[in-house]
């Protein structure tokens, strides 16, 4: 017996659902996945995602596809579903995931995703969109923000780690941000020597200074050296952009428990790029869907495909 633990009963929705149905004007069933190498949220995509249903990523592949239909089904109650976006912690490439941390540890690569998925969930194939997670937060910036045809913004995650993606008007670029050089003294994850995110993602500051971020005190000199890192950090990335991609960016909006909750983490770095690159320094704001970024880019991702079809 299939065990839902969400407490919101949908009584007489179904009811109004097939009506609207009938009339023609029903909006179209799409489930929105942000599959995190720790946790997992789902929700039914909305104007507004308020419901959501989080669990911890199943350390067990097959185990994660059985358990994410199980909860699929919890939340449709019976509606079909028309689509599905799915962002996860790792890099995609036809349809699988081929690069990772966690994910990859625990044997998800190369492993069918997008397939095992619409099988779990009884729809086609093509209506199933497969994206890295920072990519699908950047298409929730894209969509909310609405750049125009020479504007380019990028959408930043600073938690366990350091994650970004670009967008233009009309494509999304992924990038590692956090996997860049900055300065020797910190182990990254992946194995590697000096990295940004050793020095400035939650992980690598608990590696490196021996206590978790959110112990060590604002007014700490560890925190004066985490900001200069970040700020060094960020602004090699842009220099990168810039000579690399020839794009300079507007804006950032960041999410994450390390910029959120550090000591004035965006205003700081504003203020340093504004001195490095003067006018030419994009605007450092909160991402406008904030932690749920992820799950409206692939919600939006999934209204993509039903218009394409
Ligand atoms: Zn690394």
């Amino acid at each position: 017996m299939l065990q839902c633990f969400n407490t919101t009963k949908y009584s007489g929705g179904r009811d109004m659902a097939e009506a609207a149905t009938l009339i023609g004007i029903a909006e179209p069933v799409i489930l929105t996945v942000d599959n995190g190498g720790t946790n997992t949220r789902l929700a039914l995509g909305a104007e507004e995602i308020n419901h959501i249903e989080a669990y911890p990523t199943p350390v067990s592949y097959d185990e994660a596809i059985g358990k994410l239909a199980a909860t699929a089904s919890c939340l449709l109650q019976g509606k079909t579903l028309d689509a599905v976006g799915v962002g996860i912690a790792g890099a995609t490439t036809d349809r699988r995931l081929t690069q990772a941390g966690k994910l990859q540890e625990n044997g998800w690569c190369g492993r069918p995703f997008t397939e095992d998925v619409a099988a779990a969930l009884g729809v086609p194939i093509d209506r199933v969109v497969l994206l890295n997670d920072c990519v699908a937060g950047a298409n929730a910036e894209r969509v909310a923000r609405q750049p125009g045809p020479d504007e380019t913004g990028s959408f930043m995650v600073l938690s366990t780690g350091l994650g970004g993606a670009l967008y233009t008007a009309d494509e999304l670029i992924p990038d590692e941000p956090g996997h860049q050089y900055l300065k020797p003294g910190a182990l990254c994850g992946d194995g590697a020597e000096g990295h940004v995110e050793a020095h400035i993602g939650g992980a690598g500051i608990a590696k490196k200074f021996g206590v978790r971020g959110e112990h060590i005190p604002h007014d700490d000199p560890r925190w004066r050296e985490i900001k200069g890192d970040f700020h060094e950090g960020i602004a090699q990335m842009l220099e990168r952009y810039r000579d690399d991609l020839g794009l300079t960016l507007r804006t950032i909006g960041f999410t994450g428990s390390v910029v959120l909750g550090g000591p004035d983490m965006m205003g700081g770095l504003q203020r340093s790029l504004r001195t490095v690159f003067g006018s030419l320094a994009p605007q450092i704001t909160e991402a406008i869907y904030r932690d749920k970024s992820g799950l409206y880019g692939a919600k939006f991702a999934a209204d993509g495909l039903l218009k394409a079809a």
